[in-house]
């Protein structure tokens, strides 16, 4: 059956419900259909180039349709495409979580799989709960059940990760249905200091964890953090030493500490991982996105030594971690994601970054003088532009001018698809983007911003 654009258009509208996105306005647009990639960039049904200005929702680390990620999936499924964990281990998943143990900050060793960023934060939650009660059940009995995270959260949309989560607009609908999280102030420099003072305000805001942690560490199991960028805040970038003073605190009250490095993980912020460049070692570890580069959904909570030995006992102590789903260790994503990491490696795609941030960095000062926009904000290959009405005042447009939405759509009509995160845009481009392709990428953007706030405002 010859497939027309008109017809997958309508069926899309009339059978698919897309996450995040108010269906109605939705319904009223032309979709854009992706039906291939090629390196950086992404083309839709009737053949339009777009440069992946989001990597596929932060996600592609060397390109599409990479030809030895591609040969690793297909030799893989030559083989076996799955088997269960249960009770049996396969190939591609020890290698990996062999791998990882090396790769990852040293205080981790042993590796837990699942099929997304958010179960990898659920399983660090349980664990971290289940590891206090193994450890000590007479002292900890009916304590240390409670987490925290910090404002403008973001881990995930499970149920346990919401609970987590600290982004009014995405999570207070579903607050009756969460347990009980505990708040500490985010270092969104932008929005707390007067003129993007980072010193002040991280002070400010390990005061104020100090201060929590003081009052309520005995309640508490675990802080959850993401790594010197909030993303879905819309890339809120945490202050230089930030996160080692959120460990040290951590540490002298008792509190584990979850890195969830789903978004930062694999190179995002100019490093293999974020916690590296603090030199911080976190008592959990999740990451997915970046795993597989892309290809299929994988992730894995990486722990300590000493976490998993608490889950050590006889059988019929019961200390084993009731957890796992049906995908968990997947063949086809872990032997992907082995081809992804040696990949990473044989590229020198870390060094290569270098250059690609400085040439960001160079790109992204004039937007600053743009009348619309409040900040701008980069860490490596994560960067926030923030849109405001009013530049004094730093007030948002109001939602139903939906600016943003059209600065991606002009974005779009030229040649890059790029997204917002509120009234932030986010560019996230994939890490192996040249830099004429960067070149290319900020240029529409700017063009889009420029052109869409004085146009209409
Ligand atoms: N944690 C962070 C920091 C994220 O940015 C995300 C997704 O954007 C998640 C968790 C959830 O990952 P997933 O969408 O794979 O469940």
């Amino acid at each position: 059956m010859q497939l027309s654009t008109h017809d997958l258009e309508r069926w899309d509208k009339e059978y698919v419900w897309h996450p995040f996105t108010q269906m109605k306005a939705y319904r009223r647009e032309k979709p854009l259909i992706i039906e291939r990639g090629e390196g950086s960039y992404l083309y839709d049904i009737e053949g339009n180039k777009y440069l992946d200005g989001y990597s596929s929702l932060w996600v592609n680390v060397h390109g599409h349709n990479h030809a030895e990620l591609n040969a690793a999936l297909r030799e893989q499924a030559g083989k076996i495409a799955h088997s269960t964990l249960l009770g049996a281990a396969n190939v591609p998943s020890i290698l990996l979580a062999k791998k990882l143990v090396e790769i990852t900050p040293q205080s981790l060793t042993k590796v837990f799989y699942s099929d997304s960023g958010s179960t990898s934060v659920e399983i660090a939650l349980k664990m971290a709960y289940q590891y206090w009660q193994l450890k000590d059940p007479v002292r900890f009995s009916g304590k240390k059940n409670k987490f925290i995270s910090l404002r403008e959260a973001y881990h995930g949309d499970t149920i346990g990760s919401v609970s987590v989560g600290g982004m009014e607009t995405f999570h207070h609908i579903f607050r009756p249905l969460l347990f009980e999280r505990l708040e500490t102030p985010a270092p969104y420099t932008y929005r707390l200091t007067e003129n993007n003072d980072e010193e002040a305000c991280k002070a400010l805001c390990l005061d104020a964890l100090e201060a929590l942690l003081k009052e309520r560490h005995e309640e508490v199991a675990g802080l959850i953090i993401e790594p010197l960028v909030q993303g879905a805040a819309g890339m809120i970038t945490a202050p230089d030493g930030f996160l080692r003073g959120v460990r040290e605190l951590c540490t002298r009250y008792e509190v584990l500490l979850i890195a969830d490095e789903v978004a930062v993980g694999f190179g995002r912020t100019g490093t293999l991982f974020a916690c590296e460049q603090e030199g911080v070692e976190p008592d959990f570890l999740c990451v997915a996105k970046g795993l597989t580069a892309g290809y299929l959904p994988l992730a894995a909570t990486l722990t300590s030594e000493e976490i998993f030995n608490a889950f050590l006992g006889e059988p019929e102590e019961l200390r084993t971690f009731f957890h796992g789903h049906t995908y968990t260790g997947n063949q086809l994503a872990c032997a992907v994601a082995l081809k992804n990491l040696e990949l990473i490696e044989q590229t020198g795609l870390i060094a290569s970054l270098e250059k690609k941030i400085n040439f960001l960095a160079q790109k992204l000062a004039p937007f600053r003088t743009l009348p619309h926009v409040g900040d701008v904000r980069q860490r490596g290959m994560m960067v926030g532009i923030e849109i405001v009405q009013d530049k004094a005042s730093k007030k948002p447009f109001p939602i139903h001018m939906q600016v943003e939405h059209h600065i991606i759509l002009h974005a779009r009509r030229n040649g890059a698809i790029i997204r917002p995160l509120g009234p932030v845009i986010v560019l996230m481009p994939i890490l192996s983007m040249s830099l004429e392709e960067l070149d290319r990428l900020t240029d529409i953007t700017y063009k889009a911003i420029e052109t869409v706030t004085a146009q209409t405002y």
